[in-house]
């Protein structure tokens, strides 16, 4: 399959269109940023590390009956995934406060949220992704009223499933973002990734950070040895490529 056009270069993947009008191909970039792309770094293989779990996740997700617009990895940090129509909305599900939530908001860092958060951002820099609510999704006219219902059971179910996978790798997830699309019969997928550039990951016993925390928190040197560290917990040895 090869890449044909470029349709869209974001802050750390770029999409090409393919010989079918039905899929693209999602270039995971080398390219890490924070604050909504103000700093940027290139860091060896991180775009490899994050398409081989985000792969390895949107399996465990399509095994428990979420569907996803993963196809195949082609190449360590190359995707063919089906064409989607993505919703500008970040879905957020939190399990433990911390963040954006803590700053903006009076809850105790490290609080545990039971039942877990669902918040929604527009995907937007210009804007700083600002918090949306249901009268703000449908003033934007970016959803309808039944497919934030349908976002809102699907991020917790995808929170369900990654939760108790990660944990039997001695992960704790503490919060993450994923984003949807459209595909050409109108069924929303998942879509986007699922790596730690976009979830809080905490070690079970240490309570480390294994994301890219480390990266907004300025601690560039650690940043890889995290994403490295997921990597080796989540992919079996004979699965392992890099
Ligand atoms: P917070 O709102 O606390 O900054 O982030 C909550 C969760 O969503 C974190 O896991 C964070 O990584 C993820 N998240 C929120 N906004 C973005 C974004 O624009 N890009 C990425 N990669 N992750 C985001």
């Amino acid at each position: 399959m090869d890449k044909k056009e470029l349709i869209n270069s974001g802050k750390v993947k770029s999409v090409y269109t393919t010989s079918n009008d039905d899929e693209v191909i999602i270039e995971f970039r080398d390219d890490m940023t924070a604050g909504d792309g103000a700093r940027k770094e290139v860091m060896d293989k991180k775009g490899s590390y994050n398409a081989i779990i985000s792969a390895k996740i949107f399996k465990v997700l399509e095994e428990n009956g979420i569907k996803t617009q993963f196809i195949d990895l082609l190449e360590n940090n190359v995707m063919l995934a089906k064409k989607l129509d993505m919703i500008p909305i970040e879905v957020i599900v939190r399990n433990i406060a911390t963040g954006s939530l803590v700053r903006n908001y009076p809850i105790e860092d490290g609080t545990k949220l039971n039942p877990p958060m669902v918040q929604m951002d527009l995907k937007d820099d210009d804007y700083h992704d600002p918090m949306l609510n249901d009268s703000l999704i449908q003033a934007l006219g970016i959803a309808t009223p039944e497919e934030v219902e349908f976002l809102t059971k699907a991020a917790l179910e995808i929170n369900d499933v990654l939760s108790k996978f990660l944990i039997d790798a001695g992960i704790i997830l503490v919060d993450f973002k994923v984003e949807f699309g459209k595909d050409k019969d109108g069924n929303i997928l998942l879509g986007d990734e699922i790596s730690p550039d976009g979830c809080r990951l905490w070690d079970s016993e240490t309570l480390d950070m294994l994301d890219k925390e480390l990266f907004r928190e300025g601690k560039d040197s650690e940043v890889m040895d995290a994403y490295i560290e997921v990597y080796n917990r989540i992919i079996p040895d004979d699965e392992k490529v890099i």
